[in-house]
């Protein structure tokens, strides 16, 4: 593979013609279903509940004839059919390894992997970690959980096939990673934006160092908004002298098939040949015609998935989409993700993401510290105003400047984000920090 190090992709499909990816996903497509007919007895009684034949569906275009699935249905199919679910289309004997993806609620939900579809994972993340700049002469530290989580060692297969120098530290382990870092010449760190951010902070505190002195250039953030959030973004790249990519996937589909190149507008969609994307508005159903500054629901479907394949799986991710050409050459379409449907809050029918709230928090450093928790009253995603939000002030900030910022923020969240906040200001250091997903939002103690 040594000779695919000098390709500015990782695979051809990358920069193929956009109709040369119809065909080749209007082919597989067929194959698809013909493989979900045969194995899957969940979407056998899907289909025949919606008086869809398999046969009627030849091309992505009918695919819009298909019910969606929803997260909740794969949950229900696996807690009646353990241990994989209904829609499990392998026997277990072929299914090499099992992940669990990060359910918030109750059980964890298990996704199987057949020999074939371990392959095609360690392709599209390898897509991804390309474009963002992982070559055989990196040396990265890997510093995700390694185990059930989905980031894990499907990360670790593709940076291993790029013929990167894996260095496998894991979360929790920060003395051992700042050693790694400057005993072996590291110079990308893959994890989440939450943790290097901590990191920073360790780094300062704890050695006395400024992080730029490491010699991190490239940081790669996954598996929490963060990465998209332009003044985390700002802020970790300033505090490392460092590029940040995002890159995002989804533990039922691919765990990263959408990655940045060096000219950051927007994630590339990696899945060629393995997942196909439609664009839906999230309260109609209606597909959305993916084109330039479009934005809706990101929905997928397998095209190339032998363990659980999905069809019309809805991510919950709000999107927006970019589909001009990238200096980079790649022709897919490019999106940034702005929220999830799961964590969104509706306030008076207005439409808030956390992830929205942190941006405007954090470009207020070093008035704030960039670390808030919303605290609700009650489950949203309903929430009545004024919304409660915590918010860190800087080490700095004393006396009537308190109120100031305080007044300032509330007034700079109703302005952009159209909602009326109360900031509360705690003092620094006080909120909780996450190595793996920060949460932005939480129940109210008594609540
Ligand atoms: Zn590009």
């Amino acid at each position: 593979m040594a000779s695919r190090s000098h390709r500015p992709y990782w695979s051809e499909l990358e920069a193929a013609p956009p109709a040369e990816i119809r065909t080749l996903e209007n082919e597989k497509l067929v194959r698809q279903l013909a493989h979900v007919a045969d194995a899957s007895p969940f979407y056998r009684r899907k289909f025949r509940e919606a008086g869809v034949g398999f046969d009627d569906i030849r091309t992505t275009h009918d695919l819009q004839r298909v019910p969606f699935t929803e997260k909740d249905e794969l949950r229900k199919s696996q807690e009646a059919h353990p241990p994989l679910g209904e829609h499990a289309a392998v026997a277990m004997e072929r299914v090499i390894r099992v992940h669990s993806s990060s359910g918030t609620t109750g059980r964890p939900s298990y996704v199987g992997l057949s020999r074939s579809d371990r392959d095609g994972w360690t392709e599209m993340v390898a897509r991804c970690l390309y474009a963002s700049g992982v070559r055989p002469e990196s040396r990265i530290v890997y510093a995700f959980s390694i185990g059930f989580f989905v980031g894990g060692l499907p990360n670790k297969d593709a940076i291993e096939e790029i013929g990167a120098t894996l260095v496998p530290i894991g979360t929790g382990a920060s003395e051992r990673l700042v050693s790694a870092v400057q005993h072996l010449g590291v110079d990308q760190i893959t994890c989440t934006p939450s943790y290097v951010q901590y990191l920073a902070e360790f780094i300062r505190s704890n050695h006395g160092l400024d992080p730029t002195s490491l010699g991190i250039r490239t940081i790669i953030v996954g598996g929490e908004p963060g990465g998209g959030v332009p003044a985390v973004r700002q802020q970790i790249e300033s505090e490392w002298g460092a590029k940040c990519f995002d890159a995002m996937g989804n533990a039922d589909l691919a765990p990263v098939f959408l990655g940045e190149c060096p000219a950051q507008a927007g994630m590339h969609f990696c899945g060629q040949g393995y997942l196909f994307p439609e664009l839906i508005d999230p309260e109609s159903g209606e597909r959305v015609p993916i084109e330039e500054g479009a934005g809706g629901e990101l929905v997928v479907t397998h095209i190339d998935r032998e363990c659980v394949p999905l069809i019309r799986f809805r991510t919950r991710d709000r999107v927006v989409v970019w589909t001009d050409p990238c200096e980079c050459g790649r022709t897919g379409l490019r999106l940034r993700c702005v929220g999830r449907t799961d964590d969104m809050l509706i306030v008076r029918g207005g439409n808030v993401f956390p992830s929205a709230i942190k941006d405007v928090i954090v470009a207020h450093r070093p008035e704030t510290t960039g670390e808030l928790v919303i605290e609700l009253d009650h489950p949203g995603p309903k929430v009545e105003p004024p919304v409660r939000i915590l918010v860190e002030h800087g080490p700095g900030v004393v006396g009537h400047a308190l109120q100031e910022l305080a007044d300032t923020l509330e007034e700079e969240l109703r302005r952009k984000l159209i909602f009326r906040a109360d900031v509360q200001l705690v003092a620094p250091g006080t909120l909780p920090r996450y190595e793996m997903k920060a949460k932005l939002v939480r129940l109210r103690e008594g609540a």
